[in-house]
């Protein structure tokens, strides 16, 4: 192994597939967020490191300097654990919205930071800013006041924090180097640590409205995110799930807050309910709150059922501005200006819906972005009025549409032509979306 700090030596051994050792990790990742090693050169390094991957170690010490490369967010005043929980991402995907109050009712400290929507997938921050006055931008004295008192607290990246993965994330996205494991599990796990977060579940999805199309590759990214959780001492737990078809009934920003609060109150679809306990449950056991995932998710059930989960979400939106009363008046009847239903076109059953395409058709409805810098609406979305195993007559609705205006609606509309597939007879039950476990020591 060759112990070369100089830029152009690191970049020639990870091209010759040989591993770096924790120095030359380490000088990269300084050199790059401090500007001194610019984007050509931190672009064949990505490149190099895509097409070679790198071992596990090599992993765990790019976590590391990641993590060095800004500020760590210091909980250590406050009670704790702290878990988090992070989804690779998908549509439909309000688990957050749901099993953070669940958890923070059963005793975890829960402080998330969550991202924007971005291409198909949706995003909480976008999704909790649709309740009017609910901010997302708190300071972190306000935020960690905030897990304190409530249980859990909702924000974004700081712009201080993991520095490195701002710059190399948005590098990577215009050189084709994301689908990287070693890139995805450092930039991940270094966002969740530097925020303060002691054990981690990481929900995986795997589908077509998921990041991993296949379950091998959802698999193979969820055990790098174990072991290297591993390296750095902390718990992460990784859970495969399903995303072949959008969770629930609700895509959209007030949509999804909408469905969430009816999640709270015992009246959620099964899919999202599927998920969100036995997340939530693994939370618990990572709190070590629990040791039995099954028990735990018995108690997470009863905090839906006794209305204490509902409690929490309701205290978290009153603390972080959102405004009850206004939500409660929107809850049902707020939607965006214009609605179109799509028709079955034909009679049967629906036999599968490509989440992939739903979550394309919410950015044409104005539910997502194409780019970074693109507005979203708070009231446009989709209602799925049939899912996989229903039966529906050719001349029914399969979907409702709202936006605020025609041209959205005539763009989302024939993104979602072929995107719900109808046969003669009933498929088999989807059954769970739990699809595997992998519980880090
Ligand atoms: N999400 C992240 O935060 N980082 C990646 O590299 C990919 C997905």
């Amino acid at each position: 192994m060759s112990e070369s700090l100089r830029t152009v030596d690191i970049i020639a051994a990870k091209r010759d597939g040989r591993e770096l050792s924790e120095g030359q990790i380490a000088a990269f990742i300084k050199g790059y967020a401090d500007g001194s090693i610019p984007d050509y050169q931190a672009a064949a390094w990505c490149m190099a490191t895509f097409l070679n991957g790198m071992t596990p170690t090599e992993t765990g010490y790019l976590t590391r300097a990641m993590i060095d490369s800004g500020e760590v967010i210091d909980l250590s005043g406050l009670t704790g654990p702290f878990v988090d929980k992070h989804s690779t991402g998908g549509v439909g995907d309000k688990i957050s919205l749901v099993l953070a109050p669940i958890a923070a009712a059963c005793g975890v400290r829960v402080p998330m930071m969550s991202g924007r929507a971005l291409g198909h997938t949706g995003g909480t921050l976008d999704k909790l800013e649709s309740i009017p006055g609910y901010t997302t931008a708190l300071e972190p004295d306000r935020f960690a006041r905030i897990v304190d008192e409530v249980g859990f607290a909702m924000t974004g990246q700081s712009e201080r924090v993991v520095p490195a993965d701002r710059k190399m994330y948005a590098l990577r996205d215009v050189i084709a180097s994301v689908e990287s494991i070693p890139l995805i599990t450092a930039s991940i796990l270094s966002k969740k640590f530097a925020e303060g977060a002691d054990a981690l579940v990481m929900d995986v999805k795997c589908g077509s409205g998921a990041f991993m199309k296949t379950a091998d590759d959802a698999r193979d990214l969820a055990q790098s995110l174990v072991r290297t959780g591993e390296s750095l001492d902390r718990r992460v737990v990784a859970v495969l799930t399903d995303m072949s078809e959008p969770l629930g009934r609700m895509v959209g920003n007030f949509l999804e807050v909408e469905e969430s609060v009816a999640c709270l109150k015992g009246e959620g679809p099964p899919d999202v309910m599927d998920v969100t306990l036995r997340l939530t449950a693994w939370m618990l056991i990572a709190a070590g709150l629990e040791t039995d995932v099954e028990a735990a998710e018995d108690r997470c059930r009863r905090a839906v059922e006794d209305g204490s989960a509902l409690e929490k979400f309701r205290r978290n939106v009153a603390s972080q501005g959102g405004d009850l009363e206004e939500l409660d008046r929107m809850l049902g009847t707020a939607r965006a200006r214009f609605s179109r239903e799509v028709p079955a076109g034909s009679g049967g059953f629906v036999t599968g819906i490509d989440a992939f395409a739903v979550g394309m058709a919410g950015v044409s409805l104005g539910v997502g972005r194409d780019t970074a810098a693109d507005p979203v609406e708070a009231l446009a979305g989709i209602e799925m009025l049939r899912k996989t195993g229903e039966p529906v007559d050719a001349e029914a609705a399969v979907m409702r549409l709202w936006a605020e205006d025609e041209a959205r609606l005539d763009a989302a509309a024939e993104r979602l032509e072929n995107a719900v597939r109808i046969g003669e007879a009933a498929p088999e039950s989807r059954g769970s979306l739990i699809l595997e476990e992998i519980a880090g020591g």
